[in-house]
């Protein structure tokens, strides 16, 4: 039996060259502070965390987490490793729990929950190697021949600009996009205008036989969300996301009540309890936990039988290997999400510079080996001198 003998957690800090966005790329939380523009990069993007965890006969489990990183290091570092440290990886139920309820008074959301899944992800990585299967075999095996996804980018921008792009992205065979709007309350009537100009550029370049994905990143608030939504429901759009702060549940639960555009949500909720809570309320249609945030593989299981149940749909945020493990491997997940491969901008792109294996959409589809063990990544050195390390 092979049991964990050391967790090492580390912060990797692009210092490489990037393509920075327009200001209003995107709205966010703090737009409504009236701080547009350095806001959005203040969250660190640019930062992205590993955990390694090494067994006894020396395999190494992988798992990642892009949360405020070094903050998340110091909850491993300091407190989860020695929680983990000289158990049997497959009690991966038991080490969950422990660590937990270890830190519950401080951790239940946020970097503690952030850094038990960086723990988890790394931990289901390590059993896929130990018995020689992906990930996705030991969690119900494959649920659809390829995964569909959907493209993830045309940023808020110059309207000829997002059709040129959304024009190249149906070229390219995706069948579903998602936008982001960057204007909210700050910006009054004009911003509503510019916000459903673009909107229904890209339309017009996708047409109506392919699905449009709205993004809000909370930027908005509960009174704007009102406004807006029978503006955008002629547009068919199969969600509007994070219209609002993630702490407004009430608000989620009454824009997604209004039956006018779905509401997607929950990258920012944590726990299995609190993804049970926005389904219980109806705040959601579309539920998106993060994996790397909510908990690891080991939650994010849990939360999708509970989703099941529920008739939600599970769509985890962000294109990373653990999601589409899970998306291959959940009947209940239609569509994963997909960075298309660029410079870097947002630092949603960092992975492909971090790792080896992820891999790449093809006509609006990708695929996992059922051969390859784990998670399938593995930590790039390609790029390793544009990152600055913190062991
Ligand atoms: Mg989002």
């Amino acid at each position: 039996m092979a049991t964990i003998t050391s967790v090492r957690a580390r912060v990797w800090t692009w210092k490489g060259p990037t393509v920075p966005p327009a200001g209003n790329f995107c709205t966010n939380a703090s737009d409504i502070l009236g701080e547009r523009g350095d806001a959005m990069h203040s969250f660190r993007f640019h930062q992205w965390l590993t955990c390694e965890v090494e067994a006894s006969d020396g395999t190494v489990g992988l798992g990642n987490a892009a949360l405020a990183p070094t903050l998340v290091k110091r909850a491993i570092d300091d407190w989860l490793a020695p929680l983990v440290i000289g158990e049997d990886p497959f009690d991966h139920a038991m080490i969950w729990e422990r660590m937990y309820r270890r830190t519950h008074a401080w951790g239940r959301k946020g970097i503690g929950m952030t850094a038990i899944s960086a723990i988890d992800i790394a931990l289901w990585d390590l059993m896929g190697k130990l018995v020689g299967k992906p990930v996705f075999k030991l969690l119900g095996g494959r649920t659809k021949a390829r995964i569909p996804v959907y493209y993830s980018k045309l940023y808020a921008g110059p309207v000829a600009a997002m059709q040129e792009e959304a024009a190249a992205a149906v070229k390219a065979g995706y069948r579903a996009f998602k936008t982001r709007f960057g204007y909210g309350p700050a910006d009054g009537m004009a911003g509503m205008r510019e916000n459903l100009r673009r909107a229904e550029a890209v339309r017009e370049v996708i047409g109506w036989d392919r699905d449009l994905m709205l993004e809000c990143y909370m930027g908005w608030n509960l009174d704007y969300a009102r406004r807006m939504l029978p503006q955008l429901a002629p547009l068919a759009p199969r969600w509007l996301e994070e219209p609002v702060i993630a702490d407004d549940v009430a608000g989620y639960v009454a824009l997604n009540a209004m039956n006018l555009v779905p509401i997607a949500g929950g990258e920012h909720e944590f726990s299995v309890m609190g993804c049970a809570d926005l389904l219980r309320r109806g705040a959601v249609s579309v539920l998106q936990y993060d994996t790397n945030r909510v908990g690891g593989i080991t939650a994010a299981q849990k939360i999708n039988a509970i989703a099941e149940a529920f008739q939600v749909p599970v769509i985890p945020h962000a294109g990373q290997m653990h999601n589409y493990h899970l998306t291959m491997a959940n009947a209940n997940c239609p569509i994963a999400e997909y960075f298309p491969v660029f410079d870097v901008e947002v630092g949603n792109e960092l992975f492909y510079y971090i790792f080896e294996g992820d891999p790449v959409a093809e006509g609006g589809f990708l695929q996992l080996d059922d051969a390859t063990p784990g998670l399938g990544l593995t930590l790039s050195d390609r790029h390793r001198a544009h990152f600055e390390v913190m062991e």
